[in-house]
């Protein structure tokens, strides 16, 4: 039934991994430099940043993306959505001469924060390959 088949979408979809410290920013219960913010996305600066530019596109709902590799086909318009997001933002940036988009995932990518997030990064002449 229909029903049923939202159950299971919900199921899919819901957290079981614990809250991650970009909850508390998205709440706003921890301040971070906010830069862009509508109904689904929040864009902040990196605590640590990496370049001149460094900020950070998130989900507001985590919606079980603790990492990129968790996505399934209802994430499709969320994740177009963010690099949407990210390119809007750079552009706002003064990111025009270019930048760069990076997602780590797992152990081997590096992820830190269990709650998907896209890198953004700019504003000098970035160097490839990354390490
Ligand atoms: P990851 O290593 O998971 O790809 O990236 C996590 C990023 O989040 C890091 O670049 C780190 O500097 C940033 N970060 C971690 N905690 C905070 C925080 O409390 N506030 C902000 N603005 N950035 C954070």
């Amino acid at each position: 039934s229909g029903e049923e088949a939202a159950a299971k979408a919900a199921a899919h979809l819901a957290d079981t991994e614990p809250p991650t410290i970009f909850d508390k920013i998205v709440s706003k219960e921890i301040p971070a430099n906010i830069i862009y913010e509508d109904d689904e996305a929040l864009a902040f600066r990196d605590i640590q940043p990496q370049a001149p530019v460094h900020f950070l596109v998130i989900p507001k709902k985590r919606n079980g993306l603790t990492r990129l590799s968790k996505a399934s086909p209802e994430h499709k318009a969320l994740l177009g959505h963010l690099m949407w997001v990210a390119q809007h933002v750079a552009m706002k940036e003064n990111l025009g001469d270019g930048f760069r988009v990076v997602v780590n995932d797992g152990p081997n990518g590096c992820q830190s924060v269990y709650h998907l997030h896209l890198h953004i990064m700019g504003g000098r002449q970035l160097t490839w390959p990354p390490g």
